[in-house]
């Protein structure tokens, strides 16, 4: 399996990122179940039939018509995706009859959801332990899976914060987003 770039350009987003879109010599959307099962935190929709995941700060759509890359750093990373992705495909076809396909729908968690939980609306202060300027940059992030859970030290290290720390890990599990964690 090879892919092709269709088309790149700026990030709406953030213009000194990348978007791109892709296509694959090749059928791949009943391989989705498989990909579900072996991509960490990845985000699967039976309806459409779709799958997003999180590559280096990229997010990988998988569409049955194309592949769909926004917030990419650069070329690079965009090529890494890709054979990242290439590889995996590769490793699922050959391990078809020992991998069982996850059809469960993973789901988005919200930045409000999250911020929610995170300490700093309690302090009334961001304390910046994560590198974020507040909860708010931090929960954005952690909502697209770009972010692990662990980086909010205060969430672990303070027992004052236990409950909420079991609630929000809990909430991140069930949607699916272990490689968060
Ligand atoms: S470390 Fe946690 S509490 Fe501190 S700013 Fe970051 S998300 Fe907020």
């Amino acid at each position: 399996m090879s892919w092709r770039l269709l088309k790149t350009g700026p990030c709406q987003a953030d213009p000194k990122l990348l978007r791109a879109e892709v296509a694959l010599d090749r059928a791949y959307t009943r391989l989705l179940p498989l990909l579900n099962a072996v991509i960490p935190g990845a985000l699967y929709d039976p309806d459409i039939p779709s799958l997003v995941f999180n590559f280096e700060g990229a997010l990988v759509s998988i569409l049955p018509e194309e592949i769909k890359l926004a917030q990419v750093k650069d070329e690079e990373t965009l090529s890494r995706a890709m054979e990242y992705l290439l590889r995996t495909i590769a490793y699922v076809e050959s391990q078809r009859d020992k991998i069982t396909p996850r059809e469960t729908r993973g789901y988005e968690v919200s930045t409000v959801e999250i911020i929610r939980l995170l300490p700093g609306p309690i302090k009334g202060r961001y304390c910046r332990a994560c590198g974020y300027p507040s909860c708010m940059a931090f929960a954005a992030k952690l909502s697209q899976r770009a972010e692990r859970l662990s980086r909010c030290r205060p969430l672990f290290e303070e027992e004052t914060f236990d409950e909420r720390c079991r609630n929000l890990t809990a909430l991140l599990k069930e949607a699916g987003y272990d490689s968060c964690l």
